[in-house]
């Protein structure tokens, strides 16, 4: 149960003021694409998904878009940020989460400490668990989309009971409740 508790929780994505990541010190934010940063079927970035990232940019922090997807999907989608912001986005594709070491060797590579660095996501299994693989912080959202082709029935049904067993063991912690 220890690999599938976040560290906070948050609704979605958008309703996090950008204060909290200040403040708690988190200068990485890395996030997962489908359904957290964005609908699994929007090839281009939402509305929401430009302010939010214009938001972390302008206030001095870095995004990492870590993907399970296609190094085409996450490119393509990336490519639609306006030219400004598009330039500071990193990425990395077929990140093979819930294992660390892609992720690690891009972290090592970049020289980015893993204390800075708090990791978003939808899924429990994949996007929770890698973060406490690697020992960093995370943020577990709902899904942005209820249908994703792309996860199994069966992963659907465990995340389901995980959370409902985090909720019930008061283990969702709420951004807001931290930041106060
Ligand atoms: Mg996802």
């Amino acid at each position: 149960m220890k690999k599938f508790i976040p560290s906070f929780y948050s609704k979605n994505i958008f309703e996090i003021n950008i204060d909290f990541f200040l403040k708690n010190n988190f200068k990485y934010i890395l996030c997962d694409l489908d359904n957290t940063l964005d609908a699994y079927f929007n090839k281009k970035p939402s509305q929401f998904a430009k302010n939010f990232v214009k938001k972390i940019i302008d206030s001095g922090l870095d995004i990492i878009i870590v993907s399970n997807n296609s190094k085409k999907r996450v490119k393509n989608y990336c490519d639609g940020f306006d030219a400004q912001y598009k330039n500071k986005i990193k990425f990395v594709s077929r990140a093979l989460k819930p294992y660390k070491f892609k992720v690690k060797k891009f972290l090592l590579l970049n020289n980015i400490p893993l204390n800075k660095c708090i990791m978003v996501g939808d899924q429990i299994l994949t996007d929770i668990k890698f973060a406490n693989n690697l020992k960093i912080s995370s943020l577990l959202t709902e899904e942005l989309e209820n249908k994703n082709q792309f996860i199994s029935l069966i992963n659907k049904k465990i995340d389901k009971i995980i959370r409902r067993k985090l909720l019930k063991r008061n283990l969702l912690k709420n951004w807001r409740d931290i930041y106060g």
